[in-house]
């Protein structure tokens, strides 16, 4: 069903600080929807003042949370989860106005994600405890503290699941948090926190703030900010943990990819076909661990790109809030621009558009690329659209060598009815996240995070509570003290 033309998403105020709406002091923010370019809210970036405020807004929240028992911080993430829930459809449709991505995905991917998050942590919060270690009389134990204040810095994919994977782990750890989402994306992150408010949570523990990189990076060199977790390009991934370091920060750096999807002969040609699709094409192509350099191996090449091409062709895009639409717009006309560049350079280069193109408006097909090399300049750079390149190889050896020669390692999987070779290239994929027979499937319970420039720490699973806590070890002298004098 089509929505009426008019969206309005104006949000009480543009900032969340210490429990309250307020309206930012800053620059103004336009928030666009992408399907029409209509503007559905005005907001204003926070000023440095107001980055200092939530801040401390925060560090004041953050030792009463902090020593409350873990039992009952989950059971405020739990009740959180729950309204996420009862309002799923009003949810799903806001991140639709705000990314552009079909209601058919927001329905299933985004909301529902977070709340898996705040689910999984509340549960594991009651779980993690310290260590004993005897030493014959005397004794070592461990307690698992907080960090303190960490910031969170979400990108414009998929806002309000980075709000909620950032939060969950940190909050139920007993930190406060500051986020900034993105600018492109700003209005997830304030529902959160409104129903964080509403499900229990104590004012000034989760604040959020507005505003584009500056306003990231006054945040990032707060000097009460203990931790900086970020999801954006390697890029900003670079500035953001070289500016934490100044500080000695803890950082969780969850960046770009130009992902490996490796395809044997041997593999089930549809389900190849269709994770390579999802690989490239959900979301409108603008995920990091896209598998967008697909090696396909050459007895299998030809009918690989056949049902490529068809299946592809047969793809519904167009409006969003339409159920039946499968392939929504692009984000915003800076990044349409970006892809059609990168289409450009692919047929510049040589390579063989299989089906799709530049598209039209704030639309870019699902779009295949064949006689890709690896030096073309498609098969090296994220282009973080619906742009796939697909390339051809003959051994193991020798796509697994080609596979590794990047300097990203976020993602990468491997199609085979070879239960040993399944194993041994995914083990020998040089990347975080690896699958065997499928593709970009990321539950809470399994460990993500990038290797190489791809990024550092871990989201999701028992792995992120070490990202949001660190170790305190208390000696306990159970005899007398031996002093030389
Ligand atoms: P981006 O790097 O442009 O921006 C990310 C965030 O950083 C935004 O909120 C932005 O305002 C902020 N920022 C920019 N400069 C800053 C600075 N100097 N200091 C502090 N903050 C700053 O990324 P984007 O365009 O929003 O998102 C796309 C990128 O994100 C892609 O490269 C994609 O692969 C990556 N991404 C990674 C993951 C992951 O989990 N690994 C998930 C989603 C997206």
């Amino acid at each position: 069903m089509s929505d009426s033309p008019s969206h309005s998403a104006q949000p009480a105020a543009s900032l969340f600080i210490d429990g309250r709406s307020v309206d930012g002091q800053g620059p103004a923010l336009q928030v666009l929807y992408p399907y029409s370019g209509e503007v559905i809210a005005e907001l204003r970036e926070a000023t440095p003042e107001q980055v200092a405020e939530a801040t401390a807004a925060a560090a004041a929240a953050q030792p009463a949370w902090g020593a409350m028992r873990p039992v009952e911080r989950g059971r405020v993430l739990m009740r959180a989860a729950q309204i996420i829930r009862e309002r799923a459809e009003e949810l799903a449709r806001l991140e639709t106005l705000d990314t552009g991505k079909p209601i058919q995905e927001t329905r299933v991917a985004d909301w529902p994600s977070g709340a898996d998050a705040l689910e999984y942590f509340a549960g594991l919060a009651p779980t993690v405890t310290g260590q004993t270690m005897p030493l014959g009389g005397d004794f070592v134990y461990t307690i698992r503290e907080p960090l303190g204040v960490c910031a969170g810095i979400g990108a414009w994919n998929y806002p309000s699941q980075i709000a909620c994977w950032k939060a969950a782990p940190a909050l139920v750890m007993g930190n406060a948090m500051v986020f900034k989402p993105s600018e492109e994306t700003p209005l997830g992150a304030l529902k959160l926190a409104e129903i964080l408010i509403e499900a229990g949570l104590p004012p000034g523990v989760f604040n959020v703030v507005q505003g584009r990189g500056a306003v990231g990076a006054a945040l990032v060199t707060d000097p009460r900010v203990d931790k900086v977790s970020l999801t954006g390009s390697v890029a900003t991934g670079q500035k953001v943990y070289a500016a934490a370091a100044e500080g000695m920060r803890h950082v969780t750096m969850e960046l770009g990819g130009k992902s490996p999807l490796i395809v044997f002969d041997d593999a089930s040609l549809e389900d190849a076909v269709g994770a390579a699709i999802l690989a490239n094409f959900y979301s409108s192509g603008q995920i990091c661990s896209n598998g967008t350099r697909v090696f396909v191996q050459n007895g299998i090449l030809p009918a690989f790109l056949d049902r490529l091409a068809a299946r592809s062709a047969e793809v519904r895009m167009g409006d969003p809030m339409d159920e039946a639409t499968q392939h929504g717009p692009i984000i915003n006309a800076g990044q349409v621009a970006k892809i059609r560049d990168a289409i450009a350079r692919g047929q510049h280069e040589g390579a063989r558009l299989v089906c799709g193109g530049p598209g039209e408006g704030a639309f870019v097909p699902p779009t295949v690329f064949a006689d890709v090399t690896d030096d073309m300049w498609i098969a090296r750079e994220e282009i973080f659209g619906p742009v796939m390149s697909v390339l051809s190889f003959d051994t193991e050896e020798e796509a697994l060598s080609r596979a590794n020669a990047t300097p990203y390692g976020l993602a990468a999987g491997v199609f085979t009815r070879d239960l040993s070779r399944g194993h041994r290239v995914a083990a020998a994929l040089q990347a975080g996240t690896t699958w065997i027979n499928t593709y970009n499937l990321t539950p809470i319970e399994a460990p993500f995070g990038g290797v190489k420039l791809s990024g550092i720490g871990r989201e999701n699973s028992a792995a992120a509570i070490e990202h949001y806590s660190q170790l305190k070890s208390v000696y306990v002298g159970m005899g007398t003290v031996d002093a030389p004098y």
